[in-house]
């Protein structure tokens, strides 16, 4: 196996020549790092850039964050999914201004304390924005590790992974540490990719241990996991004179924001589920509309369908009516997209 020291001037070189440009490099500022490190959690950089940049021009300091209402912060989040990274940011900011008098500490252990902040972020921010020769450890820095020095154990086995960690950590120079974790993120970000690695664009082939052997696309080991579970939903848009209905959800997930009624009912018993469950009569007002949205562990299948109902009822425990002309004004996430769409052309077209 390779001395994990020895990949750091090869890496450090091609990153001068290759880094990806990106709004928050280049930048040593603890809480830019913070903001970036949690919005790239999951998403592609191409999703997150205008995205930070909005949060950064509503929220430009951390004062400003902490100080800020979590319907805002929802609200500038919408659109970029997993929304409790948005209120763990939150939560972690007004932390850091209670217990840290408003400075991002530069020590991974304390970062750690933070609400929001575990040990691959508090790595990028610690090394990052201080410098602090400490790995930061996601799913792309442990699939370059495992081609480069030839790990073909599962990555699940807590030994496999305890041995990962002492490689990356061995490997982080004591200088230039953020550019040196940035530069393992873009190698398997850009180059070595899940799948097919691109081989011939790598800096390390002299030294790595799956390009030598030819096994590259097998690594990293990681047994199947669980498939995502179908969930069947049906999206009722009522419409009742320029209101239309709508809840706050209150579960873990998409906690906080604003959806459309999503029932466990099959679409053909809609009008009988409402009239029994929530009172109201309605009366269809258009074809249905088939929407799919994919989370990490399961997928929404919908089926939106449009009514028109009474002006004036009240609202079922839990929901509220809202005028169309303020939807905009709210935070929904993305799984509503084609339900917000159909509320607006439903209501346009009957103007
Ligand atoms: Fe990945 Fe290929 Fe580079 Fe090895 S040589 S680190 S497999 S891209």
């Amino acid at each position: 196996m390779i001395e994990p020291y020895k990949i750091s001037s090869s890496l450090l070189e091609w990153y001068d020549r290759c880094a990806r440009s990106m709004p928050w490099r280049g930048i040593r500022d603890p809480y830019k790092t913070w903001v970036s490190e949690t919005m790239l959690q999951q998403t592609r950089v191409e999703t997150v850039i205008p995205y930070y940049e909005r949060f950064l021009s509503r929220f430009p300091t951390l004062k400003d964050l902490a100080n800020a209402n979590e319907a805002d912060v929802l609200k500038m989040w919408e659109g970029l999914g997993y929304y409790s990274r948005a209120r763990n940011l939150l939560k972690g900011a007004r932390q850091v201004v209670e217990q840290f008098g408003s400075i991002v500490p530069q020590d991974p252990h304390q970062l750690r304390k933070i609400s929001g902040i575990g040990p691959y972020t508090a790595g990028a921010i610690a090394s990052i924005a201080y410098d602090v020769p400490v790995p930061a450890i996601d799913g792309n820095v442990l699939r370059v590790y495992s081609r480069l020095f030839g790990i073909r154990k599962s990555i699940r086995l807590p030994e496999i992974r305890e041995k990962l960690e002492t490689i990356a950590s061995i490997a982080v120079p004591d200088k230039r540490a953020g550019d040196y974790n940035q530069a393992v993120m873009d190698l398997g970000a850009t180059v070595c990719i899940p799948g097919t690695p691109d081989c011939v664009r790598c800096p390390l082939t002299s030294v790595c241990d799956a390009y030598i052997r030819g096994d590259a696309a097998d690594l990293p080991v990681i047994p199947g996991s669980s498939p995502q579970k179908n969930i069947s939903l049906s999206v009722p848009i009522l419409l009742s004179g320029d209101r239309t209905l709508i809840r706050k959800r209150t579960e873990s997930l998409l906690k906080g924001l604003w959806c459309f009624p999503l029932l466990d009912c099959r679409p053909q018993d809609l009008p009988t589920y409402l009239s029994k469950k929530f009172h109201i009569n309605t009366v269809s007002a258009g074809e249905s509309i088939s929407a799919r949205h994919v989370f990490t562990h399961l997928i929404w299948q919908m089926t939106v369908i449009p009514f028109t109902v009474e002006p004036d009822l009240p609202a079922p425990e839990g929901y509220t009516w809202s005028a169309v002309s303020e939807l905009d004004n709210l935070a929904f996430p993305s799984a509503m997209n084609i339900p917000l769409r159909t509320v607006r052309n439903f209501f346009f077209d009957l103007k």
